[in-house]
């Protein structure tokens, strides 16, 4: 064992002189007079050990010798009787969070205590710290950073494992241990509800022996509810994806809770309405808008290439122009140049199924005039009466051309969910927030290689969906003021 105390010291005369052995050594040295340098013990930050010696050890990690200095160490369990007899010296090396990024090798030379208590079960009894329980074999400190560094930092336990030197069981209990706190609050009252799904990994299916059929075993869906007028991220989720998963979970929250929600954002999903209208009556519904244009471009896009197969009797290809313009079709109308303009009108206009596909374009931008309304655009809310009378034009324009069945079709469906779309333009309340956490959601799985484990799937998926917030509520005292500024109007 290295030089004592008098190696933190630098007294190069007293180093050798004594040498730490045991902690029997230590206690001749104060006996002897030397006072040992507590400035060690203060940065590296223990309660309850005297840092008594650092070293280089073999590897080039430094070796930090301490030994235990805590009121009642030897104090007795079973029976709190106070020892005076050494049973035993042991050296335990606990691991402990890294120096400067280079790893530490702490040596703890502690005592096993002989209980005097002669009816006392106990024989002996080791030295413990709040930091290092019994039967522990890490910091308390080393297990808080790895978990904080997968809460706060994103990474895996995997990652945070290796980078603390302990195994992924410790680091996820770290983990679980630090965020269960925070998955238990209860989210607090929203005025805008988002609701959408994902999906981790493939669903899992059995075959069965009798009638040779496959039955699903596991769904992979998971509902995720999202706070879309607050900062809450994502207030919770659900496994399955049925009406009554989502309902489910709706039920498990406060009436006070449900009646504050005025305005829920979903796709064109008939289950999320549903669970929506029976457990939350009083909520209007909104469709979220971007599904709605991407349903018109879909159309376009449908009938495009049903007019290239009637006209050249195959599917179209580079050169064709109307596959040609695929791209001019699915953007905004007032986003082209003159000259793409005119590359459009200059196609469709030359061929009878041309002009099928300028129908679906022209109602697809019908059905955007409607979106146009919003306050975000207009800077002005919208009545109701304009927006009903934007799709009865659409309508109109559909019905005029009943003979292209996919007009038909879009015109059923945006009539079957107009309500929601006039809901969504008058709030101006969209699922985008929904999507992006959704996206993090999905992330996190990758980063995971995947989750086996359901649980430690929402607990994840969770923690990374409401990272921003718990930083945002930590940097609320923050004064900068950050300036916001609208949509400039067009100068043309
Ligand atoms: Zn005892």
């Amino acid at each position: 064992m290295p030089g004592g105390p008098a190696a933190c010291r630098g007294d190069e005369e007293a180093r050798g002189s004594y040498d730490l052995g045991s902690y029997q050594d230590i206690k001749h040295q104060e006996a002897a007079g030397i006072v040992f340098y507590d400035t060690a013990s203060a940065l590296f930050g223990v309660e309850g050990l005297r840092v008594t010696d650092v070293d280089t050890g073999p590897g080039g990690a430094a070796e930090v010798w301490a030994v235990t200095d805590l009121p009642g160490a030897a104090c007795c369990p079973g029976c709190g009787t106070v020892s005076s007899r050494v049973h035993e010296t042991v050296v335990a090396r606990p691991g402990d969070v890294r120096r400067a990024g280079d790893p530490v090798d702490l040596r703890w030379v502690k005592r096993r205590w002989k209980c005097l208590n002669g009816e006392c079960p106990r024989g002996t009894f080791t030295e413990s710290l709040p930091q290092v329980p019994p039967r522990c074999r890490v910091t308390g400190r080393l297990r808080e950073q790895a978990g904080a560094e997968v809460a706060e930092r994103g990474i895996t336990p995997a990652e945070a494992a290796r980078h603390a030197g302990i195994s992924w069981p410790v680091a996820h209990d770290a983990f679980a241990a630090r965020v269960s706190p925070v998955l238990e609050e209860r989210p607090a009252p929203v005025a805008h509800l988002g609701i959408d799904e994902h999906r981790r990994g493939r669903p899992r299916w059995c075959k069965d022996p009798d009638t040779g059929e496959y039955a699903q075993l596991a769904d992979r869906w998971h509902v995720c509810f999202y706070d879309l007028s607050g900062s809450q991220g994502m207030l919770g989720q659900v496994e399955g994806r049925t009406a009554d998963d989502a309902a489910y979970w709706l039920a498990g929250a406060t009436p006070a809770w449900r009646d504050a929600v005025q305005v829920v954002a979903i796709d064109m999903c008939t289950i999320f309405a549903s669970a929506v209208r029976r457990m939350l009556p009083r909520a209007k519904l909104a469709v979220d808008l971007f599904h709605v244009v991407q349903l018109a471009v879909k159309t376009a896009g449908d009938v495009r290439r049903r007019a290239i197969r009637e006209l050249y009797g195959r599917r179209g290809k580079s050169g064709d122009p109307e596959y040609g313009i695929k791209h001019l079709l699915e953007r905004n109308v007032e986003t082209l140049s003159p000259d793409d303009f005119a590359k459009i009108i200059g196609t469709l206009d030359a061929s009878a199924e041309g002009q099928q596909i300028a129908l679906a374009w022209i109602a697809k931008e019908k059905l955007r005039d409607v979106l146009k309304l919003r306050a975000r655009v207009t800077g002005s809310t919208p009545c109701e009466r304009q927006v009903r009378d934007r799709l009865f034009s659409f309508y109109d324009w559909c019905a005029r051309h009943e003979d292209t069945p996919e007009l038909v079709t879009l015109a059923n469906t945006i009539a079957r969910w107009e309500d929601e779309i006039v809901t969504a333009v008058l709030t101006g309340v969209t699922n985008a927030r929904s999507e992006s956490l959704n996206r993090i959601a999905k992330l996190e799985a990758r980063l995971a290689y995947g989750f086996r484990n359901p649980a430690n799937q929402r607990r994840r998926v969770r923690i990374a969906c409401t990272r921003g917030t718990r930083r945002r509520s930590r940097t609320a005292t923050s004064t900068r003021e950050r300036t916001v500024t609208g949509r400039q109007p067009n100068p043309g």
